[in-house]
């Protein structure tokens, strides 16, 4: 009945449908969620466009992906700025001239650079051993303490003495007043919300929702000729050489009865006291900041906390190291001697793809099967 069975409407499993259905095949996609955009999907509640699965940010150097994204939304102009709240202090982030200034009170970018340098020779680290001697040989002490060190040990779950320093390679610092977030060409959110624009790359597509591949899968294999499964990769053989594992993020939403709440999207809390990580603020996504937004009387905040994976959970980030991609590796030869089933997208490649990584991964992967 139909060429095409995709499992998952997220980012790869829309992209490879539209691709595939303008290319003139008959496709089916499915979903066990009762909802169609994947991680990405954002859900309207009192007129503001909540990121039910973590706050997302587009952002892409790649000029194909960014002219493929803007067929199905128009993006607004949302530049992410993040805040850092240190008991009460407020420092901009990521470090730049606004954040040395608050800092130290230095004025030029000589004397922001002259304090680093200065507090760099003080510690003495020439050879760091643990994550924390590392951040203090890369940006001194006074930043390591006030935005890195609280944030990081509530981030895994361990003092930063405990963490091995190559988790933190370099630490941008910018002698700038240059508060743009992401290096990136392209940024902004879809106007409308990420649904939104799933839902027009999904347009005249068939889509089937509250369906679980795993628990019909003779069933619905047989509608098909071949399957592309976003879903991941160790369910779909049953888990039966282990599981993979994921890093996790747990959302605690509140509707608040006034028109702003901090003024800023994403505000990080580096303190090690604060339970939560950071807390999002989702109308601050929307184009139009404060006028628009005010007109709003309500607003939707998101506290994040880390939290200990545990099979049976929400899969956040896949977990790189040795075991997880030895395992993977295994699976993956499995995956490699299937006829009819391709396996793509951040489950189903057990990696963290950005959305337009995953979005590029889904249209090469429609290029070379179509
Ligand atoms: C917390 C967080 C924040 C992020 N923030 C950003 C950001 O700011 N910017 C950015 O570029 N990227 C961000 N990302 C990455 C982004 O979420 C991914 O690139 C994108 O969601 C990947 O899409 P996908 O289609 O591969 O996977 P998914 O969106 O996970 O889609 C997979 C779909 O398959 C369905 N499925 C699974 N198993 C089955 C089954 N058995 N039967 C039927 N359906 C099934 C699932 O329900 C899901 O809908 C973030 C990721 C996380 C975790």
């Amino acid at each position: 009945m139909y060429d095409y069975l995709i499992v998952g409407s997220g980012l790869f499993g829309a992209v490879f449908a539209r691709q595939a259905t303008d290319a003139g095949k008959k496709v089916l996609v499915i979903d066990k969620r009762p909802n169609i955009a994947g991680n990405v999907y954002t859900e309207k509640i009192e007129g503001i466009h909540v990121h039910k699965y973590g706050a997302h940010i587009f952002h892409t150097n790649m000029e194909h992906v960014w002219n493929y994204v803007n067929k199905f939304a128009t993006f607004n102009r949302f530049t992410n700025s993040p805040v850092a709240n240190y008991k009460g202090e407020l420092y901009s982030l990521p470090f730049n001239m606004y954040t040395f200034n608050k800092m130290w009170g230095v004025v030029t970018p000589e004397e922001a650079a002259a304090k680093i340098e200065e507090q760099k020779k003080e510690a003495g680290i020439t050879e760091p051993k643990n994550l924390e001697e590392q951040a203090i040989s890369l940006v001194g002490t006074d930043i390591y303490e006030k935005l890195i060190k609280g944030y990081t040990q509530k981030q895994w779950g361990r003092p930063c003495t405990e963490l091995p320093a190559f988790i933190i390679k370099r630490l941008p610092v910018r002698l700038t007043f240059d508060n743009n977030y992401f290096n990136a060409l392209y940024q902004g959110i879809p106007v409308g919300g990420y649904t939104k624009m799933v839902e027009n790359m999904l347009d005249g597509i068939e889509v089937r929702l509250n369906t679980d591949y795993l628990e019909n899968k003779a069933e619905l294999d047989a509608l098909a000729d071949k399957v592309i499964y976003t879903g991941p990769i160790d369910a779909y053989y049953d888990f039966k050489l282990g599981t993979l594992e994921y890093r996790s993020v747990r959302f605690e939403n509140e509707i608040l009865d006034k028109p702003n709440f901090q003024g800023n999207a994403a505000v990080n809390y580096t303190d090690a006291e604060t339970p939560w990580t950071r807390i999002i603020e989702h109308k601050w996504f929307e184009f139009g900041k404060d006028d628009e937004g005010n007109d709003i009387p309500k607003t939707i905040i998101s506290r994040e906390y880390s939290s200990e994976w545990k099979p049976g959970d929400e899969p956040y980030y896949p977990v790189n190291d040795e075991k997880n991609g030895k395992l993977y590796e295994q699976y993956k030869e499995l995956a490699d001697k299937e006829e009819k089933v391709r396996f793509g997208g951040r489950l189903g490649e057990y990696k963290y793809y950005d959305m337009d990584a995953v979005i590029d991964s889904a249209l090469k992967f429609a290029e070379k099967e179509l």
